[in-house]
């Protein structure tokens, strides 16, 4: 029979091991060169075409899971630490193989969340008429509603989780493309302008299967004056 003065003491050298085994972060966020960055606005303040609970969870369960496991994927890999999530994303394929599904995956997931949250914003002034952007767009559609029906497809041609983007191209124009899962434009030598979520977990709770209609909810919130002031950084 153990005696109680013995099982107290195991008690204590189980709590002093782990005090200090890396058990002790699971569940919370592991330290690491990656940090959620704030979403930038209150919960609700896309109500009500994106509701308070959807961002909530997809900010800080979602994204907050795909900076963690970025952490815990570098966290033997000291040189990669110093990498931002974008050199990241944009040098894939020279990283080492170990690691590389695992940067591919949370390192996107990080980096298109992270573009996702500021293209955001509800009542955004509208694209200056006129301007770089929508000249940009004029080459590409010919209508606003030939813009939105092209757009409406591609999304709903995304086979299962994925993104879909306006990408600017080497020549400065614009063009729509689709990436599976998490993988990001960078990774393609694409530089992305705005991208929408497509995941089932963006949407699922407010519009349930219903992707169109999440995708013509997202329209009425994307924050135009970031996303212009961003194809002017792109194309400077
Ligand atoms: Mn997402």
């Amino acid at each position: 029979m153990i005696s109680r003065r013995h099982a107290l003491k195991s008690a204590g050298a189980l709590a002093l091991a782990m005090a200090s085994s890396p058990l002790r972060t699971l569940g919370q966020a592991a330290s690491g060169p990656h940090k959620l960055p704030p979403l930038g606005y209150a919960f609700d303040a896309l109500e009500p075409y994106i509701d308070a609970k959807t961002m909530e969870i997809h900010h800080g369960k979602h994204h907050q899971a795909y900076v963690t496991k970025l952490n815990e994927a570098l966290a033997d890999h000291p040189d990669l630490q110093k990498m931002s999530v974008e050199d990241l994303m944009k040098n894939l394929g020279t990283l080492p193989e170990k690691v590389r599904p695992a940067v591919r995956n949370h390192g996107g997931g990080h980096y298109n969340h992270s573009l996702f949250w500021q293209c955001l914003k509800k009542d955004s002034a509208p694209l200056t008429e006129g301007g770089p952007l929508m000249k940009a767009f004029g080459e590409l559609f010919s209508s606003e509603d030939e813009a939105k029906e092209e757009f409406l497809k591609r999304a709903m041609g995304v086979f299962g989780s994925g993104w879909l983007w306006v990408v600017v191209t080497k020549e400065k124009g614009l063009k729509l493309v689709s990436t599976a899962n998490q993988d990001s434009p960078l990774s393609n030598g694409e530089s992305p302008l705005f991208g929408i979520d497509l995941w089932e977990h963006a949407y699922y709770l407010k519009h349930q299967n219903r992707r169109a209609d999440y995708v013509q909810a997202i329209s009425k919130v994307l924050n135009w004056e970031f996303i212009e002031a961003r194809f002017e950084k792109l194309t400077a």
